[in-house]
């Protein structure tokens, strides 16, 4: 099958988009064929700074190849390097009501809280349906809030079939496992925009602080506490073994301990999870042409395939 999932490249990822996202798409590269890419048009609509751009799209590959992503599996590539794509995007936005961009709720939100909306946020859904369009994509995989914009998606594959003929495949939303819901710091869900997050990479011994000063609630260290619902568990059942973790429900129901010392479990078991990929990341650094590389190798993969698509997509509706 293939499969096409895209990041944003608007900042480093944390422990909530690794476990919710990052982790389930690079399981895909197994037995799909996997097509990812960096959503740098995308960012433009956030992301005003274009050597900050820049830097976050080279971290985004960086961070993808370190945590596995393998380019002699799955094709890994930059959206702006892939022109079909936008010129895709116009064949679909003439054909696109306002009133279904309208209702999305990206635009939707930042119009009810009264911001400023540009037309780049406005027609995004556009660009994403060509996206994924544009590879004969069969499985998107995304988080519940993504929905919508494939639905946005098959509609505008609908109503161009119609209006044309037969020409793309028909993409399906494979909904990511929600099992895993990370906490942050604070207890809320782990986000970039609660200021709460614990990130993958990045200085140990500041994570390390950070996992020190996770709140907890006030019970006195001699009394029993109940692992069901407390957020450290919840953290520490991400990266332990099942023995691991069975020893620590009897060690909270069994109580006289302190929190701190579930911080220091929690650090050690996730600092050793993500060794490995750190180590990956730190060898890649010091490469970065070899990046380059499987990022240019990616582009002309993906291109190969866009260009075919445009091709049917142009012929339909009889622009060449
Ligand atoms: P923002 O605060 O800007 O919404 P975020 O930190 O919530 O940023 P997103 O970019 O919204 O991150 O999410 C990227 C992906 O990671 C999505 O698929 C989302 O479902 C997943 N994700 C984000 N936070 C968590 C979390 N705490 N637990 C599980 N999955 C998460
Ligand atoms: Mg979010």
């Amino acid at each position: 099958m293939r499969v096409l999932s895209g990041i944003q490249p608007t900042g480093r990822p944390h422990w909530g988009n690794y476990f919710g996202a990052i982790r389930q798409y690079i399981d895909l590269q197994e037995n799909n064929d996997g097509f990812y890419f960096i959503a740098d048009l995308h960012a433009l609509t956030t992301v005003r700074d274009p050597a900050q751009l820049r830097e976050n799209v080279l971290n985004a590959a960086l961070d993808l190849l370190a945590l596995g992503l393998d380019p002699n599996k799955a094709t890994l590539f930059v959206q702006s390097r892939i022109p079909e794509v936008t010129e895709l995007t116009w064949l679909l936005l003439t054909g696109t009501p306002m009133g279904l961009l309208e209702r999305c709720h990206a635009y939707k939100d930042k119009k009810e809280r009264g911001l400023p909306a540009d037309a780049g946020l406005f027609t995004y859904p556009v660009l994403m349906a060509a996206d994924i369009l544009a590879y004969d994509s069969q499985i998107v995989p995304v988080g519940a809030d993504q929905v919508q914009h494939i639905e946005v998606c098959r509609d505008l594959a609908g109503s161009f079939h119609h209006t044309y003929g037969e020409t793309f495949v028909m993409p399906k939303a494979k909904t990511l496992d929600v099992g895993a819901k990370v906490p942050g710091t604070d207890g809320q869900k782990m986000s970039k925009s609660y200021d709460n997050t614990l990130p993958l990479f990045g200085d140990v011994k500041k994570i390390r602080k950070q996992i020190m000063r996770i709140v907890t609630d006030s019970r006195p260290m001699e009394d029993p506490k109940d692992p069901e619902g407390d957020h450290l568990f919840e953290l520490y059942q991400l990266f332990a073994g099942p023995d691991e973790v069975a020893a620590m429900v009897e060690k909270y129901r069994a109580g006289g301990f302190g929190y701190g010392e579930i911080k220091k479990a929690v650090a050690e078991v996730s600092e050793a999870h993500f060794a490995p990929a750190r180590e990956r990341r730190e060898e890649l650094e010091k490469d970065l042409d070899s990046v380059r590389d499987i990022l240019d190798a990616g582009a002309v993969r993906a291109r190969e395939v866009a260009g075919a698509v445009l091709d049917r997509a142009r012929s339909a509706c009889g622009v060449r």
